[in-house]
């Protein structure tokens, strides 16, 4: 990682923003942002925020979701948490804490407006932005975002070959609370996930001459 990256990763691992200058009530617990910036990765996974498991952790997806995220991919853990492959930032770094019925709560909306930008615009090289759940697709895909999660994803071919740089494509979030989610919606499995697994096996093995600039219909 460069020095200057070093330097805002070191700043947002501090970051009290939640508990000393909150937009709302405050973060319930001592903050402990999840974060794996990276000055190599050519992809990056825009995840939504940690859950109980990672937050206890530090360490994104040790969870069923990062199980599920990795087969996606067609990685291993030893790949998906190397830097030099992936680096990982949530919409929010901290876990949330949970609602009345026990779920995740949204990520912090202190967190994007304060740190994302910063750190996108010292990961330049990155040319893939995996976009998971609406929060990250708000942010990443702004007005090219569709009105309903499903919508979006489905729009991957479009988003895939427009003009934007980095790509983005979109994805429902990984959780066991999508599997029915992906029951009705086969084509994701069937076509969207084998042309992302062979971007991502491009990108690990740095052969970039292979992607396919504009068709995704490989
Ligand atoms: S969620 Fe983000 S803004 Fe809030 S305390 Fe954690 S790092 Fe800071």
């Amino acid at each position: 990682m460069n020095d200057a990256l070093a330097a805002l990763t070191a700043r947002a691992r501090a970051c009290r923003i939640c508990v000393e200058a909150p937009l709302g009530g405050p973060l319930p617990h001592e903050p402990r942002p999840v974060l794996v910036p990276s000055s190599s990765a050519r992809i990056l996974i825009a995840g939504q925020a940690p859950g109980t498991r990672v937050h206890a952790s530090g360490v994104p997806f040790t969870d069923p979701s990062g199980d599920r995220l990795r087969d996606w991919l067609g990685v291993d853990a030893a790949t998906f948490y190397d830097p030099a492959h992936f680096a990982i930032l949530p919409m929010g770094f901290c876990f949330p804490g949970l609602d009345a019925k026990g779920s995740d709560l949204p990520p912090r909306r202190e967190c994007a407006p304060a740190w994302r930008a910063p750190l996108m615009a010292l990961m330049p090289q990155i040319d893939l932005v995996l976009a998971i759940g609406v929060y990250a697709q708000a942010w990443h895909l702004g007005n090219k975002r569709k009105s309903s999660l499903t919508e979006t994803v489905m729009d991957w071919r479009a988003l895939w070959t427009s003009d934007a740089r980095p790509r983005v494509l979109p994805l429902p979030h990984p959780s066991w609370r999508n599997s029915g989610w992906l029951k009705r919606h086969p084509w994701f499995e069937n076509d969207f996930l084998p042309f992302l697994k062979r971007e991502i096996a491009i990108r690990i093995s740095g052969d970039l001459g292979k992607a396919d600039p504009e068709s995704p219909l490989s």
